[in-house]
């Protein structure tokens, strides 16, 4: 800990003291290592704006040295090919349950670099993280091939699925343990070596969790994590000639520098990126529900999720009623520090940087004649020194408008009234995400029919936001291609061998 935390704080754990007490280094072949050139960057509390830690600061060489660790162990085969199948699920059985093992200090840390409330690390993030890992525990022996009846009738021909080889998965820092997680656990499961590029700004749960690996099994060189900016570490692996693929979490704008960084030798390439879901509230809903599920669509993890529902559509004839309703139930939101004692709801944004960009498309709304009907401004008072966002709902916009169709990744909800079903499918469907979409209603044709309609990978009908290692999960159009979690993820992170036997 660089800084000493204000003391409305929860405790840290010792473990959590220690872990912070001095420079987290990178985690490459088995053990933390410092980056060649020594250099360290820091990393914020961002309820307070205090320093949290130093972190090495991976750059090019120190890429090639973990390509280098997970490339040996990979070539070896440690993990696929001498390590049986049974004994890869052993290893990621064991990761999950250490997880929840240490879950308060992977908690604490999650909630000291993202600022998201204690609760909702203790209770979402490491349970689902966990959650995701004993799942995937169960896949290596059930990753299959075929055998196909080809014509030539003296030859006996099969299909293998192996491991694309090493893999650098780059994650965001909305979810630190749990996006990372989702990447890891698919790619490990099917036999890959990873290297785990963390968002700068939340290193420090990933950073812990390599320490776990160790205990839990696995060879050195398996599991890496490289800490550093995007621009240097992240870039790093992706050109790296030595990686064979890239799962990226982010934002489209470095999806596409990834796409054109990958070309040097052509390597596979998987994104999970943004989006600007339309929620859609009929009349004929259980509004009561709607109202409550329509708030948390947008404010869950202060609206910091690639799946926010972000463009809210309302039925004419009830979106007076649905906008009084969402009003009140966002005046019960509590917002503080995440670590605060007095645990609140949400906490702030993630950094100064993205404070300052959901301002700009909140500020600019109000110009162009938004009205807020709550929220609107950054929070002042004893949360001044933090990057807090009064939840804000927009009522008075229009569809052409920024803010009703770029990502803002903040508390910011454009709430839009319609007429009927084919006219709201039109304006649903016209963005350049596909991520998600929801709807609200009672019809059980009219939600099947729209489920169809919607062009987006997850449609949520009387629900948001639900997701489960078991499903599959990823975007249309600009919101990326690939799908994580489910079997979809094995075949992501896998390749297909054909193998032609003469039998004559
Ligand atoms: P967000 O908008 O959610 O911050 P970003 O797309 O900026 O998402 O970042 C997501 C991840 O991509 C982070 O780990 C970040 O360090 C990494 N990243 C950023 N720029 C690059 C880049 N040029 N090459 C590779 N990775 C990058």
């Amino acid at each position: 800990m660089i800084d000493s935390l204000p003391e409305t704080y929860i405790p840290l754990l010792p473990e959590v003291k220690a872990f912070l007490s001095q420079p987290v280094m990178p985690y490459i072949g088995g053990r933390y290592v410092a980056p060649r050139s020594e250099q360290v960057f820091e990393t914020y509390d961002p309820s307070s704006g205090r320093r949290l830690a130093q972190v090495g600061r991976a750059q090019k060489d120190d890429a090639d040295v973990a390509v280098k660790a997970a490339r040996a162990a990979f070539d070896q085969g440690d993990w696929w090919l001498k390590m049986s199948p049974a004994d890869r699920s052993k290893c990621i059985w064991r990761l999950a349950e250490l997880i929840e093992k240490h879950g308060a200090v992977l908690a604490q840390l999650d909630s000291l670099d993202n600022g998201k409330p204690l609760e909702t690390t203790r209770t979402v993030d490491v349970p689902l993280s966990a959650d995701h890992l004993y799942y995937y525990a169960g896949w290596p022996p059930r990753i299959e091939g075929s055998t196909i009846p080809v014509s030539q009738h003296t030859m006996f021909n099969y299909t293998l699925r192996e491991p694309v080889g090493v893999v650098g998965l780059i994650s965001p820092w909305n979810y630190p343990l749990l996006m990372a997680t989702w990447k890891f656990a698919p790619a490990l499961a099917a036999g890959n070596c990873v290297i785990v590029k963390p968002a700068e700004q939340t290193p420090l749960s990933a950073l812990y969790l390599a320490r776990l690996t160790e205990e839990a099994g696995f060879p050195p060189g398996v599991f890496n994590v490289l800490p550093g900016y995007g621009e240097e570490a992240g870039a790093a692996l992706v050109e790296h000639h030595g990686v064979d693929k890239i799962g990226f979490t982010g934002s489209v704008e470095v999806a596409r520098k990834i796409v054109q960084g990958s070309t040097g030798n052509l390597k596979r390439v998987s994104l999970e990126l943004g989006g600007k879901s339309p929620n859609i509230v009929f009349a004929d809903a259980d509004l009561e529900r709607a109202v409550v599920g329509s708030t948390w669509a947008i404010f869950g993890n202060n609206g910091q999720s690639c799946t926010a529902g972000s463009r809210l559509y309302i039925e004419r004839s009830v979106f007076d009623q649905v906008i009084a309703g969402m009003k009140e139930e966002t005046r019960k939101i509590r917002v503080g520090p995440g670590m605060a004692q007095q645990q609140p709801d949400l906490g702030p944004v993630v950094s100064d940087e993205q404070l300052g960009r959901v301002m700009g498309y909140v500020h600019e709304a109000l110009e162009q004649g938004a009205q807020a009907v709550t929220g609107g401004a950054r929070m002042g008072g004893l949360l001044q020194d933090g990057y807090f966002i009064e939840p804000t709902i927009f009522t008075n916009v229009t569809d052409d408008l920024r803010v009703s169709r770029e990502e803002i990744f903040g508390p910011v909800v454009c709430a839009m009234p319609f007429d009927d079903v084919e006219e709201i499918i039109g304006r649903a469907n016209d963005t350049e995400f596909g991520l998600a979409a929801g709807l609200w209603t009672t019809d059980v044709r009219k939600a099947h029919s729209l489920a169809k309609a919607l062009r987006a990978g997850t449609i949520w009908i009387n629900t948001w936001g639900d997701t489960e290692a078991a499903s599959p999960f990823g975007g249309y159009k600009q919101s990326g291609y690939g799908r994580e979690m489910g079997k979809e993820a094995i075949d992501l992170y896998t390749e297909v061998k054909s193998v032609w036997l003469k039998t004559n």
